[in-house]
């Protein structure tokens, strides 16, 4: 039996895996599969906006608006050009700017990170606990009288230790925002990541569980004055068109994406579970003493927009699977204290070891909608094979 998963875009051949049974190239991840699990409707939605004859700032916007603030447990939701604007304008709809500080883990991608600096602001960092979120027990020490707020980032859609972080922003008197960019539809004890604080930021780049076909964010907030606020900034500021209040930007989320982004919505259940069914069956059946699985955090829905691993013998590890055609990433190699880009916050290799001891030890094997049995079959017996060389 040959097996060709259709419309993966792998540039070599197949691979033979036993007698019978070839493979293409296994990627981290596959977005044309994703795509063809529901090609008719989204093909069937492009043309109806097109033609529409609307393409920025219409219907579809505000109905996908509506819908993904009610899917999220949102009052308000603002779509945006994407995740990184979502983050830069809910700290300048914050007031958040030069002189202030805010906390975020520094095991983060690094637009989190540029969220803050975009602003002027200071990211003051904070190692990791063992789910990747950031370490409830190592914040306080890190507040200081120019702490304004926390960003918590819910990586790989694992939700970070959320209860405990709202009474310390409670005490404090600090802003919360989420960077939801990796958790759609993430759950901390029944509750959707988004809505624990002041804005949670999404981005809808492809990649991401719920992912447009080119660029797309949004925030959501239940404070009505945040969500106009923001509202006025994505347009130059403008509310009434051509009387401008302030100097804003242009970030809006087009027709096109908010309809695509609106057919996928209706089956983000699906997509989620399909990502759990992949997560639970690696968890279950991963085993090789040379690699550490992923903890998701107790009463915690986990949506694995990464799957991540952690071993000494990543480079190993990574040379293995790609001579057996299947592909890996690191996220991330270069944690942001230690990026080119921040060379003028002063920081030093040592200063952050977990943070860093993940950089040289995390990689992210195949999760994707659209992944068959067999592919996860040969991930798992390919990786439970390795001996570290
Ligand atoms: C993807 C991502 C972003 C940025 O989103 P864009 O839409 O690419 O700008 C921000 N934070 C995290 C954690 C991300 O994964």
């Amino acid at each position: 039996m040959i097996f060709m998963p259709v419309g993966s875009s792998c540039k070599s051949g197949s691979y033979k895996i036993k007698e019978g049974i070839s493979l293409k190239d296994i990627m981290t991840n596959n977005l044309g599969r994703g795509f063809q699990l529901y090609q008719e409707e989204y093909e069937e939605k492009v043309i109806e906006v097109m033609r529409s004859g609307w393409y920025i700032l219409g219907q579809e916007l505000k109905q996908f608006e509506d819908e993904w603030a009610q899917y999220v447990g949102s009052r308000y939701c603002v779509g945006l050009a994407s995740g990184l604007d979502a983050l830069i304008l809910a700290f300048r709809a914050l007031n958040i700017g030069e002189g202030d500080e805010v906390i975020v883990q520094g095991n983060t991608y690094i637009a989190s990170v540029i969220g803050i600096t975009s602003n002027r602001a200071k990211p003051i960092f904070v190692e990791p606990d063992e789910s990747f979120g950031i370490d409830l027990n190592k914040i306080e020490k890190k507040i200081t009288k120019k702490t304004k707020a926390i960003l918590v980032v819910h990586l790989y859609g694992i939700p970070c230790e959320m209860q405990g972080i709202v009474d310390l922003c409670k005490k404090y008197n600090l802003r919360l925002i989420e960077d939801c960019a990796q958790s759609h539809g993430a759950e901390y004890h029944g509750k959707m990541t988004g809505t624990f604080g002041d804005i949670g930021c999404f981005s809808f780049y492809p990649s991401k569980n719920l992912g447009a076909f080119g660029d797309a964010g949004a925030v959501v907030t239940d404070h009505e004055e945040l969500a106009d606020k923001i509202r006025i900034l994505r347009n130059y500021g403008s509310e009434k068109r051509y009387y401008n209040k302030v100097a804003g930007v242009n970030s809006r989320l087009d027709e096109l994406q908010a309809g695509l982004l609106r057919v996928k919505l209706r089956h983000l259940e699906e997509l989620t579970q399909e990502r759990e069914a992949i997560a639970a069956r690696y968890i279950e059946e991963i085993n090789n003493e040379l690699i550490q699985l992923p903890i998701p955090r107790k009463e915690c829905r986990c949506v694995w927009h990464q799957f991540v691993l952690q071993t000494i013998f990543r480079d190993e590890l990574i040379n293995y699977l790609k001579e057996r055609k299947i592909g890996t990433i690191i996220h991330y190699p270069v944690p942001p204290h230690l990026a080119e880009a921040y060379i003028g916050l002063g920081y030093q290799k040592g200063d952050f070891p977990i943070t860093e001891r993940l950089a040289d030890t995390v990689l992210s094997i195949p999760v994707y909608n659209g992944m068959t049995e067999k592919e996860i079959d040969y991930v798992v017996d390919c990786i439970n094979k390795f001996r570290g060389d």
